[in-house]
């Protein structure tokens, strides 16, 4: 029997999607930048299902790319170009399996979108940290696969933190049975650790136990102009000194990032201009100190002293809810206005301003058409820095300079002692910094681990490690 028939008859035809157009917006990445074909698409609705669908491509010789809401920056979930790789969706994995409310967790299925699990949470009274602009599409597998940082971090720490068990489908269809939700279990090593971040390369996350925490009552935010960096990382010391950890985002957005976000936000308007802006929000448990009046305090001196150039505080939850649409709608507004060499980056909060200097001489001195569109989680010392084409133009036009771009400013975070890659992983775009930054060593565990849980190379092929 064929692949394709040993899967419909496996899974149900219609689980099996092989015409070119139902296979189309699962070949292609979020970004529009790679687009292969696939042998089919496989819709699974059970673990058990997934084993099965691995073990018929294990006997089969071909390869599985795991795929969740398909929304990852860096290619990881579409096809490299080659052969003999089905597209597996978690999309039809959408069960909460149990909501433990003295335990504080949740158990859901893979592809349950990031959204759905924060919805869940809230109808049990609890809170579910891990946002992001995607979080509609998101899927938990994938978000957990990628180790997705976003807006909360700087507070809760990223998924990794909020991950306490996994099922995992193995690449020769085993399945391993994770799903603890124990805080503390030091019994050799942490196995859920490796498929975390691993980005579907490793095993296939099928659900997952997940912390929740107490519901938020109140939050409070607020839009600040300030001169430049270093006054950005001053008015967050002081609040967060002020909060501690209810001090739960604080972005960075230079006036030109924060315009685009507004130009593709309906109704979107800054409030005030200023050369850059930091987006703070301080969330309250019920009962503690209220929040709006702990910004209040802290923004109020800051003004009086100089050390901000202007801040406005949302008077409502529809107002706050606007100053993150404005950050939010950056990324969707790159895309739609000719798309941007994009970098996730991370250095020290110490050296970020040196990093911030040197990104804005490069493109002066060496790209001087070219727009820097720089934001991001800036807490976290984790930055975006976009460059993106001139005005009218597309990527296509810059396509050139493209990896000499990356080059040049990977290579500042990692002259910085730096990431290159703070939270949307490896998949196939950043292969090449993995080969230029990471030491010998770090490859060779890597590629020691791969060899140990997947050593024909059926999960993911061509992602995350490059080839020796
Ligand atoms: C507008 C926008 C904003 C974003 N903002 C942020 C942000 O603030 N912070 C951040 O960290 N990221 C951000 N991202 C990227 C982020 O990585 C993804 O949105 C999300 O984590 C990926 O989830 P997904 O379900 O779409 O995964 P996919 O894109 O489908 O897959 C991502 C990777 O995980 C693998 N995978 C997927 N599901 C599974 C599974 N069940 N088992 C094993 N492997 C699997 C895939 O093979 C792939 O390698 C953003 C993306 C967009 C489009």
């Amino acid at each position: 029997m064929s692949l394709i028939h040993a899967l419909q008859s496996a899974l149900g035809e219609n689980a099996v999607l092989t015409q070119q157009a139902d296979r189309a917006r699962y070949e292609q990445d979020w970004r529009g930048l790679v687009n292969n074909p696939s042998l089919a698409v496989i819709l699974p609705k059970t673990t058990a299902q997934v084993a099965e669908a691995v073990k018929l491509c294990a006997a089969h010789g071909a390869r599985i790319v795991p795929q969740g809401g398909n929304t990852g920056l860096v290619a990881g979930a579409v096809p490299i170009l080659g052969p003999d790789q089905v597209i597996l969706s978690f999309s039809r994995l959408r069960a909460v399996r149990d909501v433990d409310l003295l335990s504080d967790t949740i158990t859901v299925e893979a592809g349950l979108t990031l959204a759905t699990v924060q919805q869940e949470a809230v109808k049990a009274n609890r809170f579910f940290p891990v946002s992001l602009a995607a979080e509609g599409t998101a899927e938990i597998g994938g978000v957990i696969s990628t180790n997705a940082g976003g807006l909360q971090v700087l507070s809760y720490g990223n998924m990794r933190a909020q991950v306490l068990g996994l099922e995992v489908v193995l690449a020769d269809g085993t399945i391993w049975h994770g799903l603890s939700g124990l805080r503390k279990d030091n019994t050799g090593y942490d196995l859920k650790q490796l498929f975390i971040g691993s980005e579907g390369t490793l095993g296939l996350v099928t659900a997952a136990t997940l912390r929740l925490y107490p519901p938020v009552a109140t939050r409070a935010s607020a839009l600040v102009g300030i001169e430049n960096i270093e006054q950005g990382l001053g008015i967050f010391t002081s609040i967060r000194h002020a909060a501690g950890n209810a001090l739960t985002l604080c972005e960075f957005c230079t006036q030109p990032a924060l315009s685009l976000g507004a130009a593709h936000t309906p109704n979107g308007r800054l409030p005030f201009i200023a050369p850059a802006y930091l987006l703070l929000e301080i969330s309250a448990l019920e009962g503690a100190r209220d929040p709006r009046e702990m910004l209040e305090t802290v923004l109020m001196e800051a003004l009086e002293k100089g050390r901000v150039l202007d801040a406005a505080i949302a008077q409502s939850e529809r107002e706050r809810l606007d100053f993150l649409a404005l950050r939010e709608a950056i990324s969707e507004g790159e895309l739609r206005e000719g798309g941007a060499v994009k970098h996730d980056i991370a250095v020290s909060l110490s050296r970020l301003p040196a990093l911030v200097r040197a990104v804005e001489d490069l493109v002066a001195r060496t790209y001087p058409s070219l727009r820097p569109n720089i934001f991001g989680h800036v807490g976290d010392g984790n930055l975006h820095v976009n460059i993106r084409p001139p005005a009218g133009q597309t990527m296509a036009d810059i396509a050139n300079h493209k990896a000499a771009i990356t080059r040049d400013v990977e290579s500042l975070a990692i002259s910085m002692q730096g990431s290159f890659s703070a939270e949307h992983g490896i998949g196939q775009l950043r292969l090449l910094g993995m080969a230029a930054h990471k030491s010998q060593t770090d490859l060779a565990l890597m590629r020691a681990v791969k060899q140990a849980l997947d050593p024909e190379g059926r999960l993911n092929p061509g992602k995350t490690i490059p080839e020796s």
